[in-house]
C-alpha cells in the first residue's frame, strides 16, 4: 500500500502528501549522505562501549552521594572517547543545556575575567546567564564580563575584530556551533577548527568552549577534534538519542571538566559525587541510539526546507546546503503563520496531539515563544518539534522527530494546518 494512503488517516489533502513525497524522492542522493554519516558515528559509539568494557551491571543504579557508581563513571568514559577528549561529566544532575554552559562558564571564568563569543550574541538563555538582562545570579554580578563580535555582513569570522577585542583579561571563548534562535547559519567543524588557531596565535592558553547544542553526530568528527577545550550539551537533544530523561554533557580536558565538577558538586567532590539514579541504562541506550535519531531528525529538516522552498518560504539551509544541526529555519513572515505551523506539527505529535499550542512567556526568553512540543520526554527537542519567537522577521524553527517517518509526518501536517488556515494556495 502507498503510504500516501494512511496520510489520508490524518485528513491530509492528497496534493500536499504527493508533494512531500516528489520532493522527498528529489533529496534521496542527500539523504544516502546522510546515512553514512550515521554508520561512521553509530560504529564509533559502539567501538567506544567495547572499549570501556560496558557490561550489564554498569547499567545499575545508584542513590544517594552515589560513590563508585562504575556505570556513571564508564558512561563519562564513552563520552570522552566519542568526542575524543581527556574526560567528561555526563549527569542527570545537569538539568539541560543553559545548565551544563552555565556550569562549565562559571568552573571555568573566575572574577576579573571576560568571556569572549567571536560569532555574535549567544543564545538567549545564555544572555541571561552571562548577564545582559539583569538576571540574578548571572556572571556579571560574579564580575565576569562579556565581550561579542559581530560576524561580517557575509556571515564570515571578523578575524581582525576579534583580535582586536582579546585582551589581557580574556579568559574563555564561547562559540556556539548551531544557529540556535539566530538569523545566522550554523558552522561547521572545519570552520570553527579555523575560528580556534586564529584564536590561539592571538592567545594561546584562552579556554575555548564549544556549545554544542544540536550539533552532534551531524558530522563524523566534533569541535573537540579540532582545537576546543570544552564541549557542552544537553542530553534531550542529539546525544541522549530520545531516550535520556534529563541530563547534560561537557566533554574536554580534565583541568576544564574539574573544575566545572567542583562547581556542579562542590570543591573536593567534583567528580566522585552524583547519583546516577536509575538513569545509566536510558543514557547509554540514548547515545547508543543518537547517531541514527540524529540522521532521522537532519533527514526531516532537510524535506522541511525542501517543502516550504517549493511553496515560497525562505529555508535555512536550503534543501541542497550542506548541515551542521537538526534545525531548520523557515521564515514565514507573520504570527499567524507561525502559530499554524507549530499547530500543525502538534498534530503529528503522538503524545498531545489535541493540544492547540499558544504563544506565551518563557523564563529566559525576551520574546513570546510558541512551542509545539508534544513529546515523550517534557520538552525534548530530539523529538519532533518546532517553536519560533514572535518577533520580526517570524521564523519559525522546526526540528526532530526520533524517526525520520515521524519528522516527515511533522512537515506534512504542517502543511495541512497552513491549507486548513488559508495560507497555502496549492
Ligand atoms: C538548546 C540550546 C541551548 C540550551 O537550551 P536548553 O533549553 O537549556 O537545553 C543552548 N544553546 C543552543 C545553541 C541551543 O540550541
Amino acid at each position: 500500500m502507498r503510504s500516501e494512503n494512511i496520510y489520508r488517516m490524518f485528513g491530509v489533502d492528497e496534493r500536499i502528501a504527493a508533494l512531500v513525497r516528489e520532493e522527498e524522492d528529489r533529496l534521496q542522493e542527500h539523504f544516502r549522505k546522510i546515512d553514512e554519516t550515521a554508520e561512521y558515528n553509530q560504529l564509533k559509539v559502539i567501538r567506544a562501549m567495547q572499549e570501556n568494557g560496558i557490561s550489564g551491571a554498569c547499567m545499575l543504579e545508584t542513590t544517594g552521594y552515589g560513590y563508585d557508581d562504575f556505570g556513571r563513571d564508564r558512561l563519562e568514559k564513552v563520552y570522552a572517547d566519542i568526542f575524543r577528549t581527556e574526560d567528561a561529566l555526563v549527569r542527570s544532575q545537569i538539568v539541560c543545556g543553559t545548565h551544563a554552559l552555565t556550569v562549565a562558564l562559571f568552573g571555568n571564568t573566575r572574577p576579573g575575567d571576560e568571556i569572549l563569543s567571536p560569532v555574535g550574541m549567544p543564545y538567549d538563555t545564555l544572555q541571561t546567564v552571562i548577564g545582559l538582562s539583569g538576571a540574578r545570579g548571572s556572571l556579571k554580578e560574579y564580575g565576569v564580563g562579556f565581550r561579542s563580535v559581530e560576524l561580517l555582513p557575509d556571515g564570515g569570522f571578523d578575524f581582525e575584530g576579534i583580535r582586536a577585542t582579546i585582551n589581557e583579561k580574556t579568559r574563555l571563548v564561547e562559540i556556539q556551533r548551531s544557529r540556535g534562535y539566530s538569523a545566522r547559519r550554523t558552522f561547521s567543524t572545519a570552520e570553527i577548527g579555523e575560528l580556534i588557531r586564529f584564536i590561539r596565535t592571538v592567545k594561546k592558553d584562552v579556554i575555548v568552549m564549544v556549545d554544542n547544542c544540536y550539533g552532534e553526530f551531524t558530522e563524523t568528527i566534533e569541535p573537540s577534534e579540532v582545537g576546543a577545550d570544552m564541549v557542552v550539551g544537553s542530553l534531550i537533544k542529539n546525544p541522549g538519542g530520545g531516550i535520556a530523561p534529563v541530563g547534560g554533557y561537557i566533554a574536554g580536558t580534565e583541568e576544564c571538566v574539574g573544575r566545572a565538577a567542583a562547581r556542579l558538586t562542590g570543591p573536593g567532590l567534583e567528580k566522585e559525587l552524583g547519583p546516577s539514579l536509575g538513569n545509566n541504562r536510558l543514557l547509554y541506550q540514548g547515545i547508543f541510539l543518537s547517531p541514527t535519531v540524529t540522521a532521522g531528525a537532519v533527514k526531516g529538516a532537510m524535506l522541511a526546507a525542501a517543502v516550504y522552498e517549493r511553496l515560497g518560504y525562505p529555508a535555512a539551509p536550503g534543501s541542497s546546503d550542506p548541515r551542521y544541526d537538526i534545525i531548520e529555519a523557515i521564515t514565514l513572515g507573520s504570527p499567524e503563520k507561525i502559530i499554524s505551523f507549530c499547530r500543525g506539527v502538534q498534530r503529528a505529535s503522538a503524545v498531545d496531539a489535541f493540544v492547540a499550542p499558544e504563544p506565551s512567556p518563557m523564563p529566559g526568553y525576551d520574546s513570546d515563544i510558541i512551542m509545539a512540543n508534544g513529546s515523550f520526554i517534557s520538552g525534548s527537542s530530539i523529538e519532533l518539534s518546532a517553536d519560533g519567537p514572535l518577533r520580526d522577521p517570524y521564523t519559525v524553527f522546526f526540528q526532530g522527530g526520533i524517526t525520520y517517518p515521524h519528522s516527515k509526518l511533522g512537515v506534512v501536517m504542517s502543511c495541512q494546518q497552513m491549507l486548513e488556515d488559508g495560507f497555502l494556495e496549492l
